[in-house]
């Protein structure tokens, strides 16, 4: 569909992607409808800046198809099984996401996309990749469900040679077409299965990723599932596999030697010149499952074609996000960290793995998560735990089950102040050479606007400490 004149199209949803889809059509001369369940305030606000500007608005009602729509452009997170879309189906209207219609949308010529997606890690990994791709005098931006919007780097004037676009499995169940240069599924664990419906559909979704990739497919070889969705998509002839490992790469796999970052060139020694592609150190923070986020990024810009030289600089230059594993002080050789990203268990385990010795502040809404195999896992390492807000009692129950000696002091609390006497109670438990780790493994609604503000409240916590 490239003449957008006089085209009927809905988009199903305001706020961030569906205000900037509906501008951007109705600039294209499509006659826009925009449906929103919601009808608050801030849907009232939004809808009388689009309706200035011609476009229809709908409040209150997001399943009515309107009539003679031809095209419906959805917010990634409405779910397939709402009825708008089983109409849009019997009157044979396809629907697309924010990406779909970002990508059909794309200038001729236009930049290549790097793209990236994955249980956790997503984000480091994207900025990352695009660090490294800067680093090689690329013009490129880190864009897709991190900020930036797609729509926004496609249409906008700025050019770009490359993007490194992160994509969730929403976005991606809604574009059928995306074609990426290369793509990277980082690691797969149970996650938003309400909203897909099973595993099966939620691994299903975030292998769209590698359909039709022309250069490499990268794959997390300690993921079996992973390394599946690379075999079962359709891509172009000569797209290849590429592995990345914490250990000795095998073949077209890159991985870690003597604490560097190394393509299978270099343990076989046997092209000239093969070099490291970065040290340990140069990636921060080095926990395990962060060396892995930059193998990735550097197996998708070697794809690219970028320099070993320039994967170490743009690692180099790389800053991680606020809250994820932040070093926030270290409190009489006691160190606090703030993992409050760390929203579900898979995320959690990462971080709990990076430390001999934790301390571990837990707790929120579980999201219908079970905490048995974290808990396991990570038992010999916690010196002792400490539960905040709703569904801690999940957790205090596996921590019974699995590491009994492990000291727990359940707060009982669900209000903000907790955080302060939180981190108290694990200054106590701490001993010199420990870290004090927030890694809730759970959502912060309970307690909190975002993982932002858990965060920000754990860092004031530990300055109060300090002061
Ligand atoms: P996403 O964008 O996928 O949510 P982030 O980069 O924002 O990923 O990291 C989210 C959380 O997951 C952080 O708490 C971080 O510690 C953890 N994490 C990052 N990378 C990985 C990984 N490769 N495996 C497991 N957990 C990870």
């Amino acid at each position: 569909m490239t003449d957008w004149q006089g085209k009927h199209v809905t988009v199903a949803g305001l706020g961030v992607s569906g205000v900037p889809a509906a501008k951007a059509l109705h600039g294209l001369g499509a006659k826009v409808a925009v449906v929103n369940d919601g009808d608050d305030a801030r849907a009232r606000e939004q809808a009388a800046e689009l309706e200035a500007l011609g476009v229809t608005v709908r409040l209150g009602d997001g399943d009515t198809l309107p009539d003679s729509t031809e095209l419906i452009v959805t917010a990634p997170g409405w779910k397939p099984d709402k009825p708008l879309f089983a109409a849009a189906d019997a009157a044979g209207v396809p629907v697309w996401g924010d990406v779909e219609l970002a990508w059909r949308l794309r200038k001729p010529g236009a930049a290549d996309w790097l793209a990236v997606t994955g249980t956790n890690g997503k984000t480091t990994t994207v900025q990352m990749l695009a660090s490294i791709l800067e680093a090689a005098g690329l013009r490129t931006a880190a864009v897709g469900n991190i900020g930036v919007s797609l729509l926004d780097a496609v249409l906008g004037d700025e050019e770009y040679d490359v993007l490194a676009v992160e994509l969730s499995s929403y976005q991606l169940h809604w574009a059928p077409s995306l074609r990426a240069h290369s793509a990277a599924v980082l690691n797969l664990a149970p996650d938003h299965l309400d909203w897909h419906g099973s595993m099966e559909a939620y691994a299903k979704d975030k292998g769209r990723i590698y359909e039709g990739n022309r250069v490499a497919c990268v794959y997390n070889t300690a993921d079996k599932a992973t390394e599946d969705l690379v075999r079962e998509a359709d891509v172009e002839e000569g797209c290849r596999a590429i592995g990345f490992t914490l250990g000795t790469p095998g073949p077209s796999q890159l991985g870690v030697v003597e604490g560097l970052l190394v393509d299978r060139a270099f343990v076989e020694n046997r092209q000239k010149n093969a070099q490291e592609l970065a040290e340990v150190a140069d990636v921060k923070p080095a926990a395990p499952h962060n060396i892995a986020n930059a193998l990735a990024a550097a197996a998708l810009a070697r794809a690219y074609g970028v320099s070993a030289g320039a994967v170490r600089e743009g690692l180099r230059n790389f800053r991680p996000d606020a809250h994820r594993i932040a070093h926030v002080a270290d409190v009489d050789g006691v160190a606090y960290v703030d993992d409050s990203k760390a929203t579900n268990t898979h995320a959690t385990q990462a971080s709990l793995a990076a430390y001999d010795s934790v301390v571990w502040i837990a707790g929120g809404l579980a999201k219908g998560a079970t905490f048995d195999e974290l808990v396991a896992g990570a038992a010999k390492r916690l010196r002792g735990a400490v539960l905040i807000g709703r569904d801690r009692a999940l957790i205090r129950e596996a921590l019974a089950r699995h590491a009994p000696e492990v000291p727990v002091v359940d707060l009982g609390r669900t209000d903000t102040g907790a955080m302060l006497q939180a981190v108290q109670e694990a200054r106590r438990l701490a001993r010199p050479g420990d870290t004090v780790l927030l890694a809730p493994a759970c959502a912060s609604m309970d307690m909190f606007a975002n993982y932002n503000k858990r965060g920000d409240a754990f860092a004031q916590a530990v300055r109060e400490l300090g002061a």
